[in-house]
């Protein structure tokens, strides 16, 4: 049996980048939010099944995950597996496009409409060659990104058993059409969201000392926190706490009974995170205790930070080298956002690389950044991601 010359990728590419669009067009039209991506994750389960893959679908609610065993895999063949995540936003787009969000108030903001047609290609030119496999490969498929929700249940729910390895893309509006970033180490920040609630005693603004107030106690601590980041991390290591709201009293004259803030923390090392996470409690704890008030802390699901393997990430450079040329493959710092992606789940279950594809192009205004209701995707970014997945697939499972 002979293997297909790699070369005729890009023609095979070519051959469905109108489908490709299509579809893309179609999930762009049909935005559904965190865990009610039921239509979507429908038309992807009904694409695997039709290719002859084995389909697992209603993993964490609305995941699907597609196996594609290669026919010429022996018994100790590698799997890859390949995520794309399925999410829209509840933004209402401004777009002026004939595929324009029918939905009002749910938008696909960040691209991934553009990731999962893009893997359902991928899907479809590995089933082509399925014959000629010497290894399997995992396509997955992924709910609730965007409210950080939908990797960790489908890990749980035994997404990644028999994966040894994982890759993906997002797409991304500030990096320039026809440049990927592929780089080691970490790549996207941990996002953690946490609710602190001070209970002190309220009163006449008058008489304070008859009053615990919470107001003030809030204020030392958001001081105090800043110095978690100034104080005790890195300055080689990114990480940041950001309060975002701070809701608090009902008029001037009154000491009110609680202050609540709710903030966010980012860190670029699952052991920074993890410090910052311990230290963010014991320090509000500290300052609000020494205030006489006292202080409940809610933390929510959040994501580790995206950590690539240096192994996995010369795959897809090489990948991608292959598909663009050197000089436009970046591996330098602008790849690095402190946005958070949950991929990180899935990277810190099995070695990964996530990497990023260009897709802005200000000639098509398709440089408005992420959640932005004019975001919108350069589509000739998509076949670029497509032989990207693809050469780095074929390249992991050969024998
Ligand atoms: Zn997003
Ligand atoms: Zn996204």
């Amino acid at each position: 049996m002979s293997i297909s010359n790699p070369d005729s990728l890009k023609v095979e590419i070519d051959e469905r980048v109108p489908d490709l669009v299509a579809m893309r067009r179609d999930l762009h039209e049909h935005p559904e939010l965190a865990f009610e991506e039921v239509r979507t994750s429908g038309i992807v389960a009904q694409r695997l099944r039709s290719l002859g893959l084995e389909v697992q679908t209603g993993i964490a609610k609305t995941g699907v995950v597609g196996l594609l065993r290669g026919g010429a895999s022996a018994a100790d063949a590698k799997t890859i597996a390949i995520r794309a995540d399925m999410d829209a936003l509840p933004i209402h787009e401004l777009n002026n496009i004939e595929y324009r969000s029918q939905t009002d108030g749910k938008m696909h903001a960040c691209g991934h409409d553009g990731h999962t047609s893009i893997l359902l290609t991928v899907a479809d030119i590995l089933s082509q060659r399925r014959a000629e496999l010497t290894g399997n490969v995992k396509f997955i498929f992924q709910p609730a990104e965007e409210q950080i929700g939908g990797a960790e249940p489908m890990v749980k729910e035994g997404a990644l058993n028999g994966v040894d390895g994982i890759i993906g893309l997002h797409l991304i509006s500030n990096h320039p059409l026809g440049l990927v970033g592929v780089r080691a180490g970490t790549v996207f920040a941990s996002a953690d969201r946490f609710v602190l609630t001070v209970r002190g005693k309220g009163g006449h603004a008058a008489m304070p000392n008859g009053a615990i107030d919470p107001i003030v106690a809030s204020a030392y601590t958001i001081t105090a926190l800043q110095t978690l980041i100034s104080r005790e991390i890195s300055p080689f290591s990114p990480a940041v706490i950001t309060i975002g709201t701070i809701n608090a009293g009902t008029a001037f004259n009154i000491i009110p009974e609680t202050a609540v803030m709710q903030g966010t923390m980012r860190a670029y090392s699952i052991e920074d995170r993890e410090k910052l996470l311990r230290r963010i409690s014991e320090v509000a704890t500290g300052v609000v205790t020494s205030l006489g008030a006292t202080c409940d802390i809610e933390r929510f699901d959040g994501c580790p930070p995206c950590v690539n393997d240096p192994a996995m990430t010369e795959l897809v450079r090489k990948a991608a080298v292959a598909t663009v040329g050197e000089k436009n493959v970046d591996t330098g710092e602008d790849v690095l956002t402190a946005g958070s992606d949950d991929m990180g789940v899935f990277l810190n279950t099995v070695p990964g690389c996530y990497f990023i594809v260009g897709s802005g192009n200000k000639a098509k205004e398709t440089d408005y950044s992420h959640h932005h209701p004019r975001f919108n995707v350069d589509e000739d970014a998509l076949p670029t991601a497509v032989e990207v997945l693809t050469r780095a697939a074929l390249d992991f499972i050969r024998k």
